[in-house]
């Protein structure tokens, strides 16, 4: 589903991604882990093509990264993607967040693009708040927001990027929650994140990254087994978040 194949990435003269090279297969969750800085984010938003790569490729079903201009926003728009910090439309009501990429990118017709978000709201248990604006919902509720309006989109894969890490302590759950139903059925998912609870439940695989490397890419049961195969460097950063 995603090849990510001898990516490098510079900002001006700075190297943030080191040759990461991993397959995320369709149905699969991968969950990525390390320090701050280590380029988690700057390689999901490569994978999305939110940032240029310049060196190697990134394979998502038909579409290879660097891609033309000209298909940008259709590998935006189904390659779903939810950031720490929920980025919806603080002036549009709930409903009109979820109808609008799908009018706007997919041309779907108001009728159609209102039922599929009144569906996904569902999903997501929000449907009484339809109606309501950004601002009047919880980090939780947002973020399911945030979760169901990447879903209209019919996207192929979804890229999580801390999707919790803003979210009050009580509001983290509800947010897995979602995410755990999702997994479940069988969405292909990468996920950046440092809930282990969360990785050691769904994750297929997880990648931890140090310095813009692909340090380790092991199965949960590598990375977690009590005798851990992961890298000197991943146990020593696992000990201090868990
Ligand atoms: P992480 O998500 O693992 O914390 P990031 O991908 O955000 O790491 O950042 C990786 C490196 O790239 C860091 O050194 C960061 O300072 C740098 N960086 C991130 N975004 C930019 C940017 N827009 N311009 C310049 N440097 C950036
Ligand atoms: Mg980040």
């Amino acid at each position: 589903m995603i090849s990510i194949e001898n990516v490098s990435k510079w900002y001006g003269q700075t190297q943030v991604l080191h040759d990461c090279s991993t397959k995320v297969a369709a149905g699969e969750v991968v969950v990525v882990c390390g320090p701050s800085g280590s380029g988690k984010s700057t390689l999901v938003k490569c994978i999305n093509a939110l940032e240029r790569i310049q060196q190697g490729r990134i394979v998502i079903g038909d579409d290879v990264i660097p891609a033309p201009a000209s298909r940008l926003s259709a590998i935006r728009a189904r390659v779903g993607m939810v950031f720490q910090h929920f980025e919806l439309f603080p002036h549009m009501t709930v409903l009109q967040n979820l109808m609008f990429a799908q009018m706007k990118v997919l041309r779907r017709g108001e009728e159609d693009a209102q039922a599929r978000a009144r569906g996904y709201l569902e999903r997501v248990g929000l449907s009484s708040f339809a109606a309501k604006y950004p601002g009047q919902l919880s980090g939780g509720q947002q973020q399911r927001v945030a979760i169901a309006r990447a879903l209209c989109m019919d996207p192929s894969c979804m890229l999580f990027d801390e999707p919790t890490s803003a979210l009050d302590p009580e509001m983290v759950n509800e947010v897995l929650e979602v995410m755990i139903e999702l997994a479940g059925e069988g969405m292909t998912m990468m996920c950046v994140t440092h809930e282990m609870g969360f990785a050691s439940k769904v994750a297929d695989r997880v990648i931890f990254m140090d310095e813009g490397r692909i340090v380790d890419d092991c199965t949960r049961e590598q990375f977690f087994g009590t005798t851990a195969q992961c890298s000197e460097r991943a146990q020593r950063f696992l000990s201090k978040i868990i």
